[in-house]
C-alpha cells in the first residue's frame, strides 16, 4: 500500500513531533552515564514548550554525585579510548555521523518544538551535526602530530596527547549543532567526555549521547567515552567545572557564566575554552551592493528567532544611504512571518523561555527613554501566546545606549548611522563584545583596512556568516577565550609535548669533579 502523501507539511510535522517527543514525554528524561539511564528516581526539573509552556518532559536533575559518578566513568573509559588508533576512532566518528543523519528528521523536529527555532532552520540542524563529526573524524588519524626542529646537537620532536577526560557545557539556542561542534573534537583527539547541556532545551542532547554511546560500545570500548548529565548550570554544571578529574572545560554560553567558570575551576586548574557573547556590528557604506547588504543584515539577525551570538544585531549605516537603507529594513521586517516554529513557513519561532521574553522585552522601554526609535514591533507577537515576540527595528540611535550595547539575543536589530570610516569603526569598537563584524563595502582598501582594526574574532567582507570548518572560531574581548575549528581545537583538547633526544656531540658542563 503506498503511504498517505501529507497535503499539509505543518500537520505532518506536529504529527511526527508528537510521536518523537513520547518517549520524553513517558517518564523523566535521564544522563547516561556509563552508558546507564541514571537519575530517572531522583529530583527532576521542567523542560516547557516555548510555544505554549506546556510540560514538554520532566528530565533528571544532575547534582554532584551524578557528575562525580560521570566523571569518574570518563577517568575509567580515558586509557581504552586514547589508545584506540586513529583510523578506528575515525571509522567510529563517521559511524556516529551515519547515525545522525538517519535520525535527522527526528533531530530536526525535537530541536525545533524543544527550542521554537523554525523547522526550517532545524531541518540542516543533523546535517551541520554530522558534518562536524565528519570534518574531525578525518583529522583524528593526525591528531597527535607534531613538528620536528632539530638543532646540530638535538632532535626535537613534538607531538601530542589528548588532555584526558574534559567537561563540555552548552546553550540553549541551536544545542544540537553546539553540541556537536564541542563534542567531536574532543573525541577526535582522544578525550572521554561529560556533557552538560541546557536546562531549557535539553532533549536533542539526549538523542546525541545514546547515538555516540552506540556506536561506541558496538565498538567495543567502554561505555563512559561519553556521558550526559542535566541538570542546572549552578548546580551540575558548577559541580563539572570544580571535578578534580576533569582537566579542561570547554563551554559555550553567556559571558558573565564564562567568568563564574573561571572562578570555578581556579583551584583545580583546569584549562578553559570560552565561546561567549556577542554584539556584532555590520557596517553598510554607501557604496555596497545596496540588496545584498540588505538582505545580510536581515538574515544575520532574524534568522534563528535572533537567538544566535554570531547575530548582527547592531546596523551601522553610512550616512548618505542611512533612510534608504532603514526604510527597506522596515518594509522587510514587517513582513517576516512569525509563527509556529513546526510551520515550514515561519520565519521567527517563538524565543525559549518566558524569562528571556522579559529580558527582550525590557528594552523598549530603555530604548524610549534614550531617545531611540522604535520603528517596528518592540511587543508580543501572535496574540499575546507562548513566547511569541514581534521582530523589532530600533533607528536613531547612539552608540552609549544600552540597545547598543547589551547582547539581547532576540530579533531585534539596533540602527545607526555614521558619517566616515572611523566613525564606523569606533562606534564598531565601543562595546565590551568582539566576536564577529560583517563589513559591506566595494572599496577593496577599506575592506582590509577596516577588518584589521576591528575588534572581532571573525570578519567576514560582503558576506553573511558563511563558516568553513579548518578557519579558527572564536572572540576577543568579552565574547570568548581560545578558538575552534580545525588544529584550533585540538590544541585545545590535547597537550603538546617536547621530545629532545641528543645527537651526543654536545659537552655537558661538568661539576663536582
Ligand atoms: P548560559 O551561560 O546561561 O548557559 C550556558 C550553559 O552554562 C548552560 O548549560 C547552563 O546550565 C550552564 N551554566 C550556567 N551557570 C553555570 C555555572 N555557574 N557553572 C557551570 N555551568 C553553568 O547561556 P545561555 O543563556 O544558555 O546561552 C546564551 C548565551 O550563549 C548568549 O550569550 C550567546 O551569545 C552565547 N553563545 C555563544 C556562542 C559562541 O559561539 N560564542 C554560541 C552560542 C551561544
Amino acid at each position: 500500500m503506498n503511504k498517505p502523501v501529507a497535503t499539509d507539511a505543518f500537520a505532518a510535522n506536529i504529527a511526527a513531533a508528537e510521536r518523537h517527543l513520547a518517549r520524553f514525554r513517558a517518564g523523566t528524561v535521564p544522563h547516561l552515564i556509563a552508558g546507564l539511564a541514571e537519575g530517572a528516581s531522583g529530583r527532576s526539573f521542567e523542560d516547557l514548550s516555548p510555544v505554549d509552556h506546556s510540560v514538554i518532559a520532566k528530565v533528571a536533575a544532575g547534582t554532584a554525585a551524578d557528575i562525580d559518578r560521570a566523571a569518574k566513568a570518563a577517568m575509567a573509559a580515558f586509557p581504552a579510548w586514547a589508545a584506540v588508533e586513529g583510523e578506528t576512532r575515525r571509522a567510529i566518528l563517521h559511524e556516529i555521523a551515519d547515525r545522525i543523519e538517519a535520525r535527522a528528521e527526528e533531530i530536526a523536529l525535537v530541536e525545533s518544538s524543544d527550542t521554537g527555532q523554525p523547522i526550517r532552520y532545524m531541518a540542516k540542524a543533523a546535517v551541520r551535526g554530522a558534518e562536524n563529526f565528519r570534518f574531525f573524524a578525518d583529522r583524528a588519524p593526525n591528531a597527535h602530530d607534531g613538528l620536528s626542529l632539530p638543532t646540530t646537537t638535538h632532535l626535537n620532536y613534538t607531538m601530542r596527547v589528548p588532555i584526558g577526560p574534559v567537561g563540555v557545557i552548552t546553550p540553549w539556542n541551536t544545542p544540537f549543532m553546539l553540541s556537536t561542534w564541542k563534542i567531536a573534537p574532543a573525541l577526535a583527539a582522544g578525550c572521554t567526555v561529560v556533557h552538560k547541556p541546557a536546562e531549557w532545551s535539553p532533549l536533542t542532547a539526549a538523542l546525541l549521547a545514546e547515538i555516540m554511546n552506540d556506536v561506541i560500545t558496538k565498538a567495543g570500548l567502554p561505555a563512559g567515552v561519553v556521558n550526559c548529565v542535566h541538570g542546572l548550570g549552578e548546580e551540575a554544571g558548577k559541580a563539572l567545572t570544580e571535578h578534580p578529574l576533569i582537566k579542561a572545560v570547554g563551554f559555550v554560553g553567556d559571558t558573565a557564566t564564562g567568568s563564574h567558570i573561571m572562578a570555578q575551576g581556579a583551584p583545580t586548574l583546569k584549562r578553559v575554552h570560552f565561546e561567549l557573547g556577542g554584539k556584532n556590528p555590520v557596517v553598510v557604506f554607501a557604496d555596497a551592493d545596496f540588496e545584498r547588504a540588505l538582505d545580510a543584515t536581515l538574515f544575520m539577525i532574524y534568522s534563528l528567532n535572533g537567538e544566535r551570538c554570531t547575530s548582527s544585531s547592531r546596523a551601522l549605516v553610512e550616512a548618505s544611504i542611512h533612510e534608504r537603507f532603514t526604510q527597506a529594513l522596515a518594509e522587510r521586517v514587517k513582513r517576516i512571518k512569525v509563527g509556529h516554529p513546526l510551520d515550514p513557513k515561519t520565519e521567527i519561532g517563538p524565543l525559549i523561555h518566558a524569562r528571556h521574553v522579559e529580558k527582550v522585552l525590557g528594552f523598549p522601554a530603555k530604548a524610549k527613554a534614550e531617545g531611540a526609535t522604535l520603528r517596528c514591533g518592540g511587543g508580543r507577537a501572535m496574540q499575546g501566546a507562548g513566547n511569541y515576540v514581534e521582530p523589532t527595528l530600533y533607528t536613531d540611535a547612539t552608540a552609549s545606549m544600552r540597545i547598543a550595547q547589551d547582547e539581547i539575543f532576540g530579533p531585534v536589530l539596533t540602527v545607526i548611522s555614521f558619517k566616515d570610516e572611523a566613525e564606523a569603526l569606533n562606534i564598531a569598537n565601543d562595546v565590551r563584545y568582539g566576536l564577529t563584524a560583517y563589513i559591506w563595502t566595494r572599496d577593496v582598501g577599506r575592506a582590509h583596512r577596516f577588518a584589521q582594526n576591528v575588534e572581532a574574532g571573525m570578519i567576514w567582507v560582503n558576506s553573511d556568516n558563511v563558516r568553513h570548518l579548518p578557519t579558527p572560531f572564536g572572540g576577543v574581548k568579552a565574547s570568548g577565550i581560545g578558538r575552534d575549528g580545525g588544529d584550533y581545537s585540538f590544541d585545545f583538547y590535547m597537550e603538546t609535548k617536547n621530545i629532545a633526544i641528543a645527537l651526543d656531540n654536545h659537552k655537558i658542563s661538568k661539576i663536582g669533579v
